[in-house]
């Protein structure tokens, strides 16, 4: 019998770095109800690691842009990756889903790492989009000269639509929320599990076919929620980018870490 050539799986985590409350249902649905109480947002960054490779998933922000949009900070992304034992100035690869503010600051923190970017997300965050006072809103301009900065240093890979990046993590670009945004597809010891990031903010979401207000194109946004049931093992196997639940669904790695981290690569829990 022909035997499958299956990669090593790799760990997956998410790591929890701020959160914002307050919200109102038509802040996380367009059509929600104004008077309704909307769910929190958290902030995550993701690790996908295993004997040969460690990627850091998006960036996150810092304590300025905290600061500018009211977002709580509970740690730069960088020290949240000290629990996990990553130092992030000697992170070689790092995967950016897209670069709104909260998924591309503090790139700094990663002095020797490579970026990997849709080009489609390059094009739209520096050209005329960017006239455009509602689509410029989720990006910082400091964090896209850095980009551009990095570009011209040669430390941005480009790769567009869906390329393997490690044998079992490959990137698909969905567009819809923002022009270039990549999903990551990981293999698992629990099969494959796809990291969303904003292609649905919250389980919600996809499930019910709701836009997120901060959106560039609402029906790749639709169909991107297709693209990630087609790509993931299960509806069990797609991780939102901002759902609080996920902190609740998913065992932290140990007791100190409970809050913090959770292992994306273990079955979530019954609740
Ligand atoms: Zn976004
Ligand atoms: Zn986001």
């Amino acid at each position: 019998m022909a035997v499958l050539h299956q990669p090593e799986p790799l760990e997956l985590y998410a790591l929890k770095y701020a959160h914002h409350s307050g919200r109102r249902a038509v802040d996380n649905f367009i059509g929600g109800d104004i008077h309704q109480q909307g769910d929190d947002l958290f902030y995550y960054v993701w690790v996908a690691r295993r004997s040969d490779r460690v990627f850091v998933i998006d960036t996150g922000f810092g304590e300025d842009a905290a600061r500018e949009r009211g977002r709580h900070l509970d740690f730069r992304p960088a020290q949240g990756l000290e629990k996990l034992g990553i130092k992030s100035e000697d992170v070689d690869e790092v995967i950016l889903s897209h670069l709104h503010y909260d998924h591309a600051g503090t790139l700094t923190d990663f002095p020797k790492a490579c970026f990997h970017v849709q080009p489609a997300e390059a094009a739209y965050a520096t050209g005329p989009c960017m006239c455009h006072g509602f689509l410029r809103h989720p990006f910082d301009v400091e964090d896209v000269v850095t980009f551009v900065r990095l570009n011209f240093a040669g430390r941005i890979a480009f790769h567009d639509e869906t390329t393997e990046l490690a044998d079992g993590l490959t990137v698909h670009r969905t567009g819809g929320h923002s022009a270039g945004l990549q999903v990551v597809r990981v293999w698992t010891k629990r099969g494959f599990v796809v990291i969303a990031s904003d292609a649905t903010h919250l389980y919600a979401n996809y499930r019910s076919n709701l836009v997120f207000p901060a959106v560039y194109r609402p029906d790749e946004l639709l169909e991107g929620y297709r693209t990630l049931r087609r790509l993931a093992a299960s509806d069990d196997h797609i991780i939102p980018g901002h759902d609080p639940m996920v902190m609740r669904l998913y065992p932290a790695p140990s007791a100190e870490l409970e809050g913090v981290v959770v292992r994306l690569d273990e079955a979530p829990r019954e609740l």
